[in-house]
């Protein structure tokens, strides 16, 4: 049965962390008129039947005959209230993911979408759309970085029946600049031939690889660093330390740790905030956190630390550490990056975009 199978291939995919980190992703199914989706808030890795919503494909297809308001909040605010429409009955209680209008542009029966280290490397970077062309002919539709919901939906539809008109072929593959990647197939099996063969090209195009093995980091300073953050952050605070050979190369020098200084994508935004904070030295941070604090109105979760690597500070161990991993993520894209030209991060304005989202908040609460 259909569901049987998407729930196999989102647990066997979404347990490997080169492809999914705290809960990003999603699958999705189709069968007849329906399709299935992952709801929102749950994991790939640990998904059952109950986590994926039933929705109506012909009820979803309707939306893109629709007109929306330009206005971000007033369409968005429509377009989430015909996607709970779009619900079958019996669904009320999900809340299917803020990505089920992409998942129904494609005709193949299953859907595959991440957001890996890998292939960000290629699509947040200076020439990603060239190096993709090198390494995958026409085989994929770019998508520009955008609004997320359904501003980036509605640009889809329009690049995939454009791709269609023009090569007679329906897209299976989409690179989302700043994003990720969508995969389609009309079986299981081509979605995990299709997902090797893209992340082989990747690997044979990289030519640098990010390395987390224990730096040659300064333990004392390391010291006073934690001494001074319990300080900023007070007692509670669950701080995670990160002193590998590649947060210590970026955290060299303001001009190295640049790379890193702003989101490449919404999940680092998300979990990690849009910007880090970097100091010299413990003496730096208090005055460096403490400008943050002005300019952004909240504590930053990340400290980058000149000869010690970086630090993720949280009021929770899961935040903590998931903040840690995030952005261990965002040093392997900007690694990966060198190999296309270099880094290309979000723009202020998108980056401020998601910062103030309803549905992104909504994403971080169910899985704090
Ligand atoms: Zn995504």
């Amino acid at each position: 049965m259909v569901l049987n199978e998407l729930v196999s291939l989102s647990n066997i995919y979404g347990s490997n962390e080169e492809l999914v980190l705290a809960g990003g992703g999603n699958t999705s199914a189709k069968d007849g008129d329906v399709m299935y989706i992952k709801g929102s808030g749950t994991q790939l890795a640990t998904i059952t039947d109950e986590g994926f919503v039933k929705m109506s494909r012909a009820a979803l297809a309707d939306i893109f005959t629709k007109e929306y308001p330009s206005d971000d909040d007033a369409r968005e605010a429509q377009a989430l209230a015909d996607l709970t429409a779009a619900k079958m009955p019996g669904e009320e209680n999900k809340r299917p993911s803020v990505e089920t209008l992409l998942h129904s542009l494609f005709p193949h029966r299953f859907v595959f979408h991440v957001h890996p280290a890998l292939v960000n490397g290629l699509t947040c970077s200076v020439n990603g759309k060239e190096a993709a062309e090198e390494l995958f002919g026409d085989g994929f539709v770019w998508i520009e970085s955008c609004k997320p919901g359904y501003t980036l939906s509605k640009i889809c539809y329009d690049k995939m029946n454009a791709y269609k008109a023009q090569t007679g072929k329906d897209a299976d593959m989409l690179l989302l600049q700043n994003h990720g990647i969508f995969l389609a197939a009309d079986t299981v099996e081509e979605i995990g031939e299709k997902l090797a063969a893209v992340m082989s090209k990747l690997n044979a195009a990289v030519v640098r690889e990010p390395d987390f093995d224990s730096g040659d980091y300064d333990g004392e300073k390391a010291q006073k660093c934690f001494d001074v953050i319990y300080e900023l952050y007070g007692d509670d605070a669950v701080i995670t330390y990160e002193p590998s050979a590649e947060a210590i190369r970026f955290a060299e020098s303001p001009e190295t740790a640049k790379a890193v200084m702003k989101p490449f994508t919404p999940d680092h935004i998300v979990y990690c905030k849009a910007e880090p904070v970097y100091g010299f030295c413990q003496a730096c941070i208090r005055g460096a956190v403490n400008e943050y604090v002005d300019e952004h109105g909240y504590m930053p979760k990340i400290i980058i630390i000149n000869g010690c690597g970086f630090f993720a500070v949280d009021l929770t161990p899961k935040g903590s550490e998931t903040a840690a991993t995030l952005f261990n993520d965002a040093l392997k894209v900007a690694t990966y990056s060198e190999s296309f030209g270099g880094p290309l991060h979000m723009t202020d304005e998108l980056s401020d975009f998601i910062t103030n989202w309803e549905v992104e908040s909504y994403r971080q609460k169910q899985n704090a």
